[in-house]
């Protein structure tokens, strides 16, 4: 047996992981190895063995629109030192602790609307799940059970999880794959894209009829506000959320926005829901909300859905998680939110959009590049073609850069903190994984 301490190199750990450890969405023993990450400080990813010479990487995906600070940020370290040193965890039924207090308070204050009941949880998915549960649970409790399909766009994504991959886009989420297995919810067309574009009238009209078809057997319209993330990186009009809210009031259904990716600023907003100045009745938070530190989720919910729940048969959410509450992520994620406060998220992400139009705008002019868009601190280029991963990777790392692109897609999200020096070598990078891509 590998002894727990037996001393392992670079090359040991990598081929170790390779054959033992499952990454997202590989198989196992995994076809090609894993970059060993050794130390991350800032913007820069510092390689335990250098590639091609290059031994530190600025990060251009925020490990997936978490880490807004950049890493080792030394405030969120010393929230976590600190919470340590008073305890990790505890267990949250009939016990509470001050982190995840605050945490929610905090979360309620920010939130849109009156969205004023926290449920702390420890996965974006999971999330989606007590949203969903959420939803579903209101309508048993106002005594109609038969309201528990939902409503989305295509093109979405919510998760890994069961109830979640049943609104992720079909395709995306391999629906072919779960076919009789995964719930049927109802699917409309994928909302017109273009962030600044008019509204399509005539989409509008096709999902009403969608709505008015099955409002008698629908608990919640489900979507990803102005970002659609991991389905496809595509842009929406703000507008059509607050038709969305009118909609869904008008055939009584719940609204539900998955935030997740969306959160904390990224678009240019706190909220993406504050675009379209509308509140949804639930909504999904996460990735951002701890910096990238630890892995915490929340759903938040209105008076309304709260009373309807606590109106039913089984008067309680039925629903907690072992890890729900943690102390340690919650005071992260305050150390987070102080952070983004303090140090004026909105002009940091409205300068790294400035960056990424002008760091980007080459792409335009490269043969089999179909649409280079930037939104907040998010940044696209959309080939006509399947990117090749390998060979884009390669052209950003030999530029000092970490990317990840997926399917047609080559984009960065980049930590606020960036500064202009590295934001342009993000962006040169994409630029060249995108020639070669
Ligand atoms: C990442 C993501 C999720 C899932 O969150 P996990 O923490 O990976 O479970 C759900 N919805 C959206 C919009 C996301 O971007």
């Amino acid at each position: 047996m590998l002894s727990l301490d037996a001393p392992l190199n670079a090359e040991e750990l990598t081929e170790l992981d390779r054959r033992r450890v499952w990454h997202p969405y590989t198989t196992s023993p995994t076809g090609s190895r894993q970059l060993l990450v050794e130390s991350a400080a800032g913007v820069r990813l510092r390689l335990a063995r250098p590639v091609n010479g290059v031994e530190e990487l600025v990060d251009g995906m925020s490990s997936w629109w978490a880490a807004v600070h950049g890493y080792a940020h030394p405030e969120l370290d010393a929230a976590a030192h600190a919470q340590v040193d008073r305890m990790s965890h505890v267990m949250f039924g009939g016990l509470t602790n001050e982190s995840a207090v605050r945490l929610a308070a905090t979360l309620a204050e920010i939130t849109p609307g009156a969205l004023n009941h926290v449920f702390l949880a420890d996965s974006g998915s999971v999330s989606v799940e007590v949203a969903l549960k959420m939803c579903l649970q209101y309508w048993r409790g106002l005594g109609r059970p038969e309201k528990r399909r939902l409503l989305t766009w295509r093109g979405g994504y919510h998760g890994d999880t069961w109830h979640p991959m049943s609104v992720c886009d079909p395709e995306g989420g391999m629906h072919h794959l779960w076919s009789g297995v995964l719930n049927e919810q109802v699917f409309a067309e994928a909302p017109p894209v273009g962030f600044g574009a008019d509204v399509d009238e005539s989409y509008l009209e096709r999902f009403e009829r969608l709505l008015w078809r099955h409002a008698e057997e629908l608990a919640a319209v489900v979507v990803e506000p102005v970002v659609q993330g991991a389905g496809g990186m595509r842009f929406h009009a703000p507008e059509y959320l607050r038709r969305l809210r009118e909609l869904a009031d008008r055939y009584d259904v719940l609204l539900v926005f998955d935030e997740i990716a969306t959160g904390f600023g990224r678009t240019g907003e706190l909220f993406a829901a504050g675009h379209a100045g509308v509140a949804p009745d639930v909504m999904c938070l996460g990735k951002a909300l701890t910096g990238g530190y630890l892995t915490m989720a929340a759903t938040v919910c209105g008076e309304r859905v709260a009373e309807g729940i606590a109106g039913g048969d089984v008067p309680v959410l039925a629903h907690g998680p072992t890890f729900m509450g943690n102390p340690l992520a919650a005071a992260v994620a305050n150390a987070s939110l102080r952070v983004l406060f303090r140090d004026d998220w909105r002009a940091k992400v409205h300068g790294i959009a400035a960056g990424l139009e002008t760091g980007l705008a080459p792409a335009r002019e490269i043969a089999g590049v179909r649409d280079v868009r930037v939104l907040g601190a998010i940044g696209v280029i959309q080939l006509d073609h399947e990117v090749d991963v390998a060979a884009a990777s390669a052209a950003a790392i030999e530029r000092g850069v970490w990317l990840r692109p997926f399917r047609d897609l080559i984009y960065t999200m980049p930590p606020y903190v960036i500064d202009a020096e590295d934001l342009g070598r993000v962006t040169d990078a994409a630029v060249a994984a995108a020639r070669v891509g």
